[in-house]
């Protein structure tokens, strides 16, 4: 088999660690597989980087950024073939330049637009693990180094199984797979055997960082086989598989909850058409996504429109908002950073009406005021107050019957 093995950042948190990793690699590859390894930053030293950079400037050059932070993965992919070496495991590292892991030149938040693997397989062929710096490219008309964002490395392996058609990606992390709710968060959050790519994209973008959500995209079109599972222990995890492999259909497979956006409010503006183009076109220039838009019925031929981007780029969201309302004539722009989406997300509610009315219900059963609501169909979402995240996230997984042994599947609930 060829088998792609990404390890997070706790997964190699230490100098031991990294070597437990090369233990598990070796043994692996011992049952006569070819890999291909793909490494996080040792934990923190991403956020540490980026804290470097903000003391020595106010507003860090965007590329040179991306040379920073691109040093913690050239570190772990170093440190962990001298361990490999020692044990005897012949292994390569190659950053992601060498591996050709070709992006766009969005730096901070590049896209994977291309993979060439001859380096890799000539490695392959040479009996070598490879192991790839996760998180990192290069764009190719400018040789560049850039980044794919944060928990980018998930990204890395995904995008590599894909181009090599491995057998299997597997996802090793500190959590023993995809669970119906963030287990750190609520104690008895229960492990997906399975869960479709549909499901997992939502959870991915509704904040379950337990994958990357680029990474789940790259799987849906390459139908890479996604296995996320513990490295501390060697129990099955979750696969991530497409919907018609999924045998237990849930009505809601997991609670997720984002305390990662902002929302920006552009008050009393002109209701012509083409308004909401002038509005956000220059944001997504500017490379913001943007989520959750919710416009106001018009009076007196104003409105107002309301939406959500990520809470790293709020600010210049807010200073792009500003330079349109100041030339559309809008009369303000208000921001909140304090809110948080909690969402419940599940292929089941797509047959099944009262999942919204049960939501709904269960946070007003804690006093939980709703700020926007957003629906898709497999997902409902509430923009509510950050300081009752934990408290909604953990009603709602009660609510929906998520910590019993045996969840309501699709087929029970009317
Ligand atoms: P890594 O460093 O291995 O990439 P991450 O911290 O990015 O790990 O992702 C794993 C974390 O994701 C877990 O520790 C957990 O707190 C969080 N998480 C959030 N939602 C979920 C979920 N539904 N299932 C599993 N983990 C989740
Ligand atoms: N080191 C990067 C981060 O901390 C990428 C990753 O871990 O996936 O976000
Ligand atoms: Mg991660």
């Amino acid at each position: 088999m060829l088998i792609v093995q990404k390890y997070g950042g706790t997964s190699v948190g230490t100098l031991e660690r990294i070597k437990n990793v090369a233990a598990k690699v070796k043994a692996r590859s011992q049952e006569g597989h070819q890999m291909v390894v793909v490494l996080s930053a040792m934990s923190g030293v991403t956020d540490g980087l980026i804290k470097l950079a903000k003391e020595i400037s106010r507003k860090p050059d965007p590329r040179e950024m991306d040379v920073l932070m691109a040093t913690g993965e050239q570190q772990s992919v170093a440190l962990f073939c001298m361990a490999a070496k020692d044990i005897g495991l012949p292994a390569g590292s190659l950053l992601g330049f060498q591996a050709a892991i070709l992006t766009d030149r969005m730096f901070g938040k590049a896209r994977i637009t291309d993979v060439e693997t001859a380096r890799i397989q000539e490695y392959l062929r040479r009996g070598k693990v490879v192991v790839v710096a996760g998180f990192q490219g290069l764009d190719w008309d400018s040789g560049d180094v850039t980044t794919l964002g944060r928990g980018g490395s998930d990204t890395t392996a995904v995008a590599l199984a894909a181009a090599l058609k491995a057998d299997v990606c597997e996802i090793y992390t500190d959590v023993e797979g995809v669970f119906t709710a963030d287990p750190n968060l609520v104690p008895n959050a229960r492990k997906l055997e399975a869960v479709s790519y549909e499901e997992m994209l939502e959870m991915a973008s509704l904040g379950a960082k337990v994958l990357d959500i680029r990474s789940v995209e790259f799987a849906t079109k390459f139908g890479v086989k996604i296995h996320v599972r513990s490295t501390f222990s060697d129990r099955e995890g979750t696969m991530v598989v497409p919907e018609d492999q999924i045998t237990e259909r849930l009505m809601i497979s997991g609670v997720a909850h984002n305390k990662n956006e902002a929302r920006l409010t552009i008050k009393g503006v002109p209701d012509t058409p083409g308004i909401a183009s002038k509005i956000f076109t220059p944001i997504s220039a500017a490379g913001i996504v943007v989520d959750v838009i919710i416009q106001n019925t018009s009076a007196e031929g104003k409105t107002d429109l309301t939406f959500t981007v990520p809470k790293t780029d709020y600010d210049q969201a807010k200073r792009i908002l500003k330079r349109t309302a100041k030339e559309i004539g809008a009369a303000e722009v208000l921001g909140d950073t304090r809110i948080a989406k909690v969402s419940v997300i599940g292929i089941g509610m797509r047959n099944h009406a009262g999942v919204a009315t049960k939501m709904f219900a269960a946070l007003a059963s804690e006093n939980i005021n709703i700020k926007t609501i957003n629906t898709s169909e497999i997902k409902i979402s509430c923009v509510i107050d950050e300081r009752y995240t934990e408290l909604a996230v953990r009603v709602l997984h009660e609510a929906f019957g998520l910590g019993q042994e045996k969840p309501p599947v699709a087929e029970d609930v009317v």
